[in-house]
């Protein structure tokens, strides 16, 4: 049986090695953590269904174990080429053909100074708030409830600033329910969004969208927010212009929740300088075209599959995963 190491397990890599194993193939996970699940086992609920992350992972590790998938955990990849990948430890193994499934790495909020993220309390990423969801602890770092909160849009996204000028396209959705979510937890708090475009692309996001603006009552302001700082009574104090009127606007707000964006794993440029394989100018891998071959990669026998050549949903992720593993199973099955 042909080898298809899948490097990165995260909701691509389990999807493509599950269709390599209906393909006919024998694939093996390398997951660099200790365990299976990648970005999905830090988020609560997904959108735009407010279904379970952990039971989304849930399902697909299941599946993978009942099918009885090789994995190893707690392995680095550090290089590759069609047949065959390194570790980081200096093993090397022999395939037939890679997937890389490596998916992105979140913006570092603290590169934004401006905005205050490991500086000033109360100051929390889309990310934390995602584990405070998932913990139950979502309070002011006093323990109090936040009577207003303040979401920002594209932080270390469509940024020439911070080189990262592509739109990372799930933070609007994102804040959307995480601005619900916080309803929910706080009804009597009021909720703000400081937006610079709404970019609702997928199934059932626009209605999400409506139902956050007519019945929880979010509020939706275009403008971006240029500076955050402090107050005495233990606040944050945002300056923010309103791009539809023309004002400018400063609030004083409980908790300012930043929605950081996707950005490119810094390997991308190791692995392509490596491999042969390209990489688009947002740092991603490019695939050999945008129209006709987006699973397969500018070199022959390596595959892409999810957030690895740009920002992507779960349920996108896992269609590549299906696409990347039946081309490379035709791959492996010519020679
Ligand atoms: C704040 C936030 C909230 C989100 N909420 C939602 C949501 O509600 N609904 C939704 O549809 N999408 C959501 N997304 C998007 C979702 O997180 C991604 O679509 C998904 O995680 C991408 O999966 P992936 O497998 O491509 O990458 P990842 O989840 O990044 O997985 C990649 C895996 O590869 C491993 N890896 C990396 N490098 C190596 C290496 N060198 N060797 C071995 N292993 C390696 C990593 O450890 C990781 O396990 C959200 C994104 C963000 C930023
Ligand atoms: S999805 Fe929305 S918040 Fe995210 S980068 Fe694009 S426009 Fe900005």
């Amino acid at each position: 049986m042909k080898r298809v190491i899948v490097i990165g397990g995260g909701v691509a890599g389990m999807q493509t090695a599950l269709r390599l194993a209906d393909d006919g193939c024998d694939p093996l996970i390398l997951e660099k953590e200790g365990e299976l699940g990648g970005k999905l086992r830090d988020w609560y609920v997904l959108f735009p269904t407010f279904t379970p992350a952990s039971e989304v992972l849930a399902e697909l590790k299941g599946r993978v174990i009942r099918r009885g998938i090789e994995v190893r955990t707690s392995a680095e990849v550090a290089a590759f080429t069609p047949h065959s990948v390194t570790l980081a430890g200096g093993e090397t193994l022999a395939c037939d053909a890679v997937v890389v499934a490596t998916g992105f790495t979140l913006f570092d909020a603290r590169i934004k100074e401006e905005y205050g993220y490991g500086i000033y309390d109360n100051v929390v990423t889309s990310a934390d708030l995602e584990r405070m969801f998932a913990e139950g602890r979502v309070a002011k770092s006093d323990g109090s409830r936040p009577r207003r909160i303040a979401f920002l849009h594209c932080v270390g996204s469509r940024d020439e600033k911070v080189c990262q000028s592509h739109c990372s396209r799930v933070c609007c959705i994102t804040g959307v329910k995480q601005a619900m979510e916080m309803k929910r937890l706080f009804p009597e708090a009021d909720v703000f969004n400081f937006y610079m475009d709404i970019r609702m692309f997928g199934p059932g996001y626009e209605e999400m969208y409506r139902e956050a603006q007519q019945r929880c009552n979010i509020h939706f302001v275009r403008g971006r927010i240029s500076e955050a700082s402090p107050t005495i009574d233990g606040r944050i104090q945002i300056k923010a212009e309103d791009t539809l009127t023309g004002r400018p606007l400063k609030m004083s707000v409980d908790m300012l929740v930043l929605l950081v964006g996707m950005r490119a794993n810094d390997s991308n440029a190791r692995f392509a300088a490596q491999s042969g394989v390209e990489r688009s100018p947002s740092g991603f891998l490019a695939p050999k075209s945008l129209f006709l071959d987006g699973v397969r990669s500018t070199a022959e026998g390596i595959f892409y599959a999810g957030t690895v050549t740009a920002p992507k949903s779960v349920g996108e992720c896992v269609c590549e995963g299906y696409a990347a593993a039946d081309a490379a199973a035709e791959y492996v099955k010519e020679r």
